[in-house]
């Protein structure tokens, strides 16, 4: 066998993977949603040393079935409601093996210009779909993830706080301060770790109880103090559609203060930006406007597989002049005219996948419409779900819920919304995680999996409630 897959047999073996993914797809209802695995099972299943000699591709598949499959939690299945939902979709999965197949690496314009272009057309795209501001336009670059928007984003703070000095970049710990509410992920910590800023530069703003929202007098009050001290507020982050209850923080009053004091404001709607696509969701975008920075996942709920984060910048100067090092074996005549976009100054890497092809593919293959729909479905099912959890007096809800998270418990206590948890989950029928809401476990309902129907759901509740 030659070493090298020859075009036909790719044809060959392509096939059966395409196949086998569509025969996932029909029989996935029938797997347990979280796998059974018990730790180590897999990696006891495989051979100790790498093969010697090149195998069948056949070998692969059968080992696909055998081994890895029994140690998958079906990200995909209907009745995956755990975490936020990770979408993956028919064209998107094309998209994402086109960009495999021309295996592009996108880090300059003149290594391929369609890269460059394409990402920055459909991140306009994306922008007028959800009604983002004008500054925004012509400045999107799709991320990793959402936790990469957050450290680039405090990166082009502390330089602009700073005074564009890149020598001031993250190594002043102690300085500079980030602000975010409880309930904002832990990917802003992690930011304030990589930074070099340490964990103690991060402020907690409280929220309120009934709303999970940061209340904008404390941060006031906790920027006032340090501004007092002689600590610079560097970044504050707003969350919109935070990861426990999925709370959404009061940006424009964030923004406001942040503005007083030259901090800057980014927004993580890594869940919850999506669902603007739809008008009547488009309060969420409330004070984006005075956003330095938005991002928000389509490899969560907008049917684009996983990785793809769309993020803005009002001004692109201060990301730009935090990132940007021209090292000679990068110099190149559409660099040096200043008329192309380099993404690699946009972001850490260097390389960089040609992601936007999935983005363009998904797009265009459910046009704005597709996209709403699928969207206002789950908001629909999450509502009927919430009505079902009010109608039971052993439950509670316990935070507000507009979009397709519902938080509840039970009102017996901890111990038993966590036993339930538990049993529900061994069942293997569904999967849903947990937060902690002033002080009490609660479950999370987050319906998004584009499989999900409403016989889905109420077996869920059924589920729920019989156990
Ligand atoms: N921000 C929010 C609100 C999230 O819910 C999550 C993940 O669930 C993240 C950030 C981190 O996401 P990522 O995996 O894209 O870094």
């Amino acid at each position: 066998m030659s070493a090298h897959m020859t075009p036909e047999q790719f044809r060959v073996h392509g096939h059966q993977v395409v196949d086998w993914i569509a025969d996932y797809y029909e029989r996935i209802e029938s797997l347990p949603v979280l796998s059974q695995a018990e730790p180590g099972a897999v990696r006891a299943a495989l051979p100790a040393e790498p093969p010697e000699q090149g195998e069948p591709f056949d070998a692969v598949l059968r080992d696909l079935d055998e081994v890895i499959l029994p140690g998958i939690t079906h990200w995909q299945h209907p009745s995956f409601f755990a975490y936020f939902p990770a979408n993956a979709s028919g064209p998107a999965i094309l998209g994402d093996l086109l960009a495999s197949g021309l295996g592009v690496q996108g880090m300059l314009w003149a290594t391929s210009p369609a890269a460059t272009e394409l990402e920055t057309h459909v991140l306009d795209w994306l922008a007028s779909l959800f009604d983002l501001p004008a500054a925004f336009r012509g400045n999107g670059v799709i991320q990793h993830t959402a936790s990469d928007a957050a450290l680039v984003a405090l990166v082009a703070a502390l330089h602009r706080v700073s005074g564009g000095s890149t020598e001031h970049n993250g190594v002043h710990s102690g300085q500079f301060a980030v602000y975010t509410s409880a309930q904002t992920h832990s990917s802003v910590e992690k930011a304030c770790r990589v930074a070099g800023l340490g964990a103690d530069a991060l402020r907690k703003i409280d929220i309120d109880p009934a709303t999970q929202a940061a209340r904008s007098e404390h941060l006031r009050a906790l920027v006032e103090a340090d501004v007092a001290a002689g600590i610079h507020p560097a970044l504050v982050v707003a969350s919109v559609g935070a990861t426990g209850t999925g709370a959404v923080d009061p940006t424009r009053e964030l923004a406001v203060i942040a503005r007083e004091h030259g901090a800057w404001l980014h927004v993580d709607a890594a869940w919850a930006g999506v669902a603007t696509i739809c008008p009547e969701l488009r309060w969420l975008n409330y004070g984006v406007e005075l956003a330095d920075s938005y991002c928000t996942n389509p490899h969560k709920w907008l049917l684009t597989n996983f990785d793809c984060d769309a993020f803005w910048v009002a001004d692109r100067g201060a990301l730009i002049g935090a990132l940007s090092i021209l090292p000679e074996f990068l110099r190149n005549a559409a660099t040096d005219s200043g008329e192309v976009i380099d993404y690699r100054d946009w972001h850490v890497p260097l390389g960089r996948r040609f992601r936007a092809l999935k983005l363009w593919t998904v797009i265009r293959w459910y046009g704005a419409e597709g996209l709403r729909e699928h969207i206002r479905g789950h908001v629909a099912l999450a509502q009927e779900f919430a009505s079902w959890v009010a109608a039971d007096d052993r439950f509670e809800l316990v935070a507000p819920h507009p979009l397709a998270l519902v938080t509840f418990r039970l009102r017996e206590g901890d111990d038993a919304t966590r036993a339930l948890m538990d049993r529900v989950n061994a069942s293997g029928k569904l999967y849903l995680t947990h937060t902690v809401v002033n002080g009490a476990v609660a479950l999370r309902m987050a319906i998004g999996s584009p499989q999900t129907q409403r016989r889905h759901v109420q077996a869920a509740w059924a589920a729920l409630s019989a156990t």
